[in-house]
């Protein structure tokens, strides 16, 4: 099987093709906004411009393999990488729920391989599977930071800034003595306390930017921060 990823924010990555699915895309959750602002392209550099076509092989490969295949496909991929082995999921595109059931099973073994795994999606469902598998970091995005009490479920959550083309993550937990998490991927460095809620802040220098100001969850993991910091645990 040819290789299934690429790199991205100091990790190897899948990335699917984003569009409509009617589009010949994978973004069945996002937004008309997301679509037309989508990061994904605002935030590519020459390093992590892949392709449509190369997308669509990656998609149509992970989601029409065997399963078997794909999985020990990505764990050879990941095994010529340097340690720490990190998969992303969803550098670009997203988890349509045509292929939840596949996908939850890929992260699944990768997680009882020992593989970490990060990645952001729009699929609330595929999130809530995912979330709390041990070495996963999966953050769900949401349009509007109202959205996170309505859902009203512990975990990571991200709201777009699509001035910047970045993210502000959320960790919530609704227990009363738990601080609300909040900070912003490594590129912009801003950190805003919540209202009404204890918040533990983030200093800007403790996040530093990656290579030309990509974001490097990598450096996170390696520095415990943001994502992978001991307090991301969600219980
Ligand atoms: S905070 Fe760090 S680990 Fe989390 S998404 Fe941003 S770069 Fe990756």
């Amino acid at each position: 099987m040819k290789e299934l990823l690429h790199s991205f924010s100091g990790c190897s990555a899948v990335f699917f093709p984003v569009r409509r699915l009617k589009d010949g895309g994978t973004c069945e959750f996002a937004t008309e906004r997301c679509l037309r602002e989508c990061a994904a392209f605002k935030n590519a550099t020459e390093g992590n411009k892949i392709p449509y076509d190369e997308k669509v092989r990656v998609y149509k490969q992970i989601t029409e393999g065997q399963i078997f295949e794909v999985c020990n496909s990505i764990i050879k991929q990941l095994s010529k990488c340097k340690p720490p082995r990190l998969l992303y999921w969803f550098a670009c595109g997203d988890c349509p729920k045509k292929h939840e059931d596949r996908i939850v099973k890929i992260i699944k073994y990768m997680s009882e391989c020992g593989v970490t795994q990060i990645g952001f999606t729009r699929n609330q469902s595929l999130w809530e599977r995912v979330h709390k598998l041990g070495g996963v970091r999966f953050i769900l995005t949401v349009e509007d930071i109202k959205m996170i009490d309505e859902i009203y479920k512990a975990g990571f959550y991200a709201v777009p800034n699509y001035k910047t083309g970045q993210v502000r993550i959320i960790r919530n937990t609704w227990v009363v003595k738990e601080p609300r998490w909040e900070y912003t991927c490594p590129a912009s460095g801003w950190h805003t306390p919540t209202k009404n809620m204890a918040t533990t802040y983030w200093h800007k220098d403790t996040l530093k930017n990656g290579v030309d100001g990509e974001t490097n969850c990598s450096e996170c993991y390696n520095g415990r921060k943001g994502c992978f910091s001991q307090e991301g645990v969600i219980p």
